[in-house]
This record gives C-alpha cells, sequence and structure tokens, in this order.
C-alpha cells in the first residue's frame, strides 16, 4: 500500500460575518416600542421628572427620576395605561424591582 495523497482542499471555511447586526424586531414585545417610549416621557413629564415612589413620597424625598414604574405590576394585573405609571428614580426602580420579584416568590412559594 502506498501514501494516499490526501489532498485536502485548500478552501478555508469562509464564515460569512455580517458586518452590522440587525437588530431584532422590538415591536410586540411590549416595552422597547415607540409608543412606549412617548408614555415614559409624558409620565416623566407630568411628574415634573421627580420620584413618586412611596418611599421618596412618603419621605418628601426629592430625587430626579429616570425611567416609569408601574405601580401595579404588569404580572399582578396592572395596566400599561397613564393612570398606572409613575416616575421613578432608577435606584428606587431597582429596589422596588427586587421587592416584587421577592414578593411574587413568597406568594407562589411556601406559606
Ligand atoms: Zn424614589
Amino acid at each position: 500500500m502506498g501514501r494516499v495523497p490526501t489532498l485536502a482542499p485548500r478552501v478555508a471555511p469562509l464564515k460569512a460575518r455580517p458586518l452590522a447586526q440587525p437588530a431584532p424586531p422590538a415591536y410586540g414585545q411590549g416595552r422597547g416600542g415607540r409608543p412606549w417610549r412617548r408614555k415614559r416621557d409624558a409620565v416623566l413629564k407630568r411628574d415634573g421628572y421627580l420620584c413618586k415612589c412611596d418611599e421618596c413620597q412618603a419621605q418628601g424625598r426629592l430625587l430626579l427620576a429616570h425611567e416609569v414604574d408601574h405601580v401595579v405590576p404588569l404580572a399582578e394585573g396592572g395596566s400599561d395605561d397613564e393612570s398606572n405609571l409613575r416616575a421613578i428614580n432608577r435606584d428606587c426602580h431597582a429596589a422596588k424591582s427586587a421587592a416584587d420579584a421577592a414578593r411574587g416568590r413568597n406568594a407562589s412559594g411556601s406559606r
């Protein structure tokens, strides 16, 4: 048996590398769309760009609001209506979201 000349094709696998990543369509996902952005701006303006979370309201604390929060979380049956939205500070929002998540865990878990 002689050597079997293997002529491996010298064709480098050309993985097509897209130059620009196509943005995933955000429509229909609730949060990313343009209507939401407009609503968010309206709520921020309505609330004077100040945080309206329970803590700030109770303490009379004035914090700049960057985001909009659902007073009644969507998961708890709240709506996307402006009446259910309020301006909220980023840090307050993070704290509230964590509290909501903890409450959800307790509600669905043992107790
Ligand atoms: Zn706050």
